[in-house]
């Protein structure tokens, strides 16, 4: 059989109770003031190339059928996060991974918890701060674990409940979920954590401030206390340090992280003198820019919707993504975006988070960020797998 997790794309129920998040409400979040200046550098591509691999995939003591499809899938060599990261899980070592977005981190846990699952009675939860990021892993697993017999659930909110359900009873080894969802599912007793002994819970310090902390709690402390644990975060601040020494055992810290924001995106601000000019700023942008793909950022639901509209009335083919949305509505959007039938996406910060389009070229800051740490997040969304991206913001005088 093979490695089976369901596709929600055509899901139709929409969880009301889910998690939405406080930047989404619709008078706007608060902001911290940021300088102008720190939305303006130069781009320093990382030398992919320049980077000296200490392995190779097939050096690693995992299961053949997983390089099989590591080579499938046009990986090479090993990003060097999965380089440093891989070989100390495959030890038995707990890691903490400070990393970048789209450094190759979730193959970097990935193929050591697939192994561990194809090879012995390993049961795997894997905990990500959206939804998307979340289909994102899975789709990652899949393709890796393609061929194998796991199977596989995936917890997330705006998704059936009923297949959740369904998913659970057959007793996968490999569970990808939210915290909301999982929480919901231990409260009902769909979920039985006990007899997990490998965790992984993927961007920390982004569940950390999306309030998640007790929910987390809760989850580490329903696994197996012999298990191994990988924590994966872009930084690593006091809040995520307490959380990660209190469910870990000698963990070891693997950091590539090259810097605040993603090296390989050119910075530059867009200077406007008043708000009303900045929707022919941003035609012109669009239509002389040599922009060929963008994300578009914006404050709340309702500014995000409007956005969407008026480019669409401009004639760009534009949609939007945000938590007003179904989830059902949200993949719509995306997979119209990964397609290319579309070439513009306005969204939301929590929309936004984890997506990882590889041909993304701009990221277009129409409201600054929330704070500097949205901002580094929302440029990862451009520039990724080591192409350069741009990222503009406006800024009004
Ligand atoms: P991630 O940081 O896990 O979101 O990965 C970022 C992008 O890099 C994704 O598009 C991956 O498919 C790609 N990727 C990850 N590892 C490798 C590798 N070893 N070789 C080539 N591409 C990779």
């Amino acid at each position: 059989m093979p490695y089976k997790t369901k596709n929600f794309s055509n899901n139709r129920n929409f969880n009301k109770r889910s998690f939405r998040p406080k930047s989404n409400n619709r008078r706007g979040p608060k902001k911290d003031y940021i300088h102008p200046s720190k939305f303006i550098k130069q781009a320093k591509p990382i030398a992919h190339e320049s980077y000296e691999a200490q392995y190779s995939f097939d050096d690693f003591e995992v299961n053949d059928l997983i390089k099989q499809n590591l080579k499938n899938k046009g990986y090479q060599t090993p990003s060097p996060i999965q380089d440093k990261t891989i070989p100390l899980v495959l030890s038995g070592r707990d890691v903490i991974g400070i990393a970048n977005t789209g450094t190759g981190k979730t193959a970097a846990f990935a193929i050591p918890l697939l192994n561990a699952a194809m090879m012995s009675d390993t049961f795997a939860l894997v905990v990500a701060p959206t939804r998307e990021l979340a289909q994102q892993i899975d789709s990652e697993f899949r393709t890796i674990a393609r061929g194998s017999n796991l199977s596989a659930a995936i917890l997330i909110g705006g998704s059936s409940m009923g297949v959740q359900l369904r998913d659970l009873r057959n007793n996968p080894q490999i569970v990808i979920g939210t915290p909301g969802r999982i929480k919901d599912h231990l409260e009902r007793g769909s979920l039985d954590l006990s007899k997990f002994n490998f965790v992984v819970l993927d961007e920390v310090d982004r569940m950390l401030d999306m309030g998640f902390i007790n929910d987390m709690q809760l989850i580490l402390s329903k696994l197996k206390d012999d298990r191994r644990s990988l924590f994966f975060s872009a930084t690593m601040d006091e809040r995520v340090k307490k959380l990660i020494e209190s469910f870990s055992v000698e963990p070891v810290t693997v950091s590539i992280k090259t810097g605040d924001t993603s090296d390989n995106v050119h910075q530059d601000v867009v200077y406007v003198n008043h708000t009303s000019e900045k929707i022919d700023k941003l035609h012109t942008l669009l239509v002389d820019g040599n922009i060929s793909k963008v994300i578009i950022f914006d404050d709340t639901q309702r500014s995000v919707e409007k956005l969407s509209n008026e480019l669409i009335s401009r004639g760009f083919k534009t949609d939007s993504i945000h938590g007003g949305k179904s989830q059902a509505q949200r993949q719509r959007s995306l997979h119209k975006f990964k397609q290319n039938e579309l070439n513009v996406l306005v969204a939301t910060d929590v929309a936004a988070r984890g997506i990882d389009i590889s041909d993304v070229t701009h990221v277009i800051n129409y409201s600054t960020p929330n704070s500097y740490d949205d901002y580094v997040h929302r440029i990862g969304r451009a520039g990724r797998a080591g192409k350069i991206g741009y990222a503009l913001t406006f800024v009004t005088r």
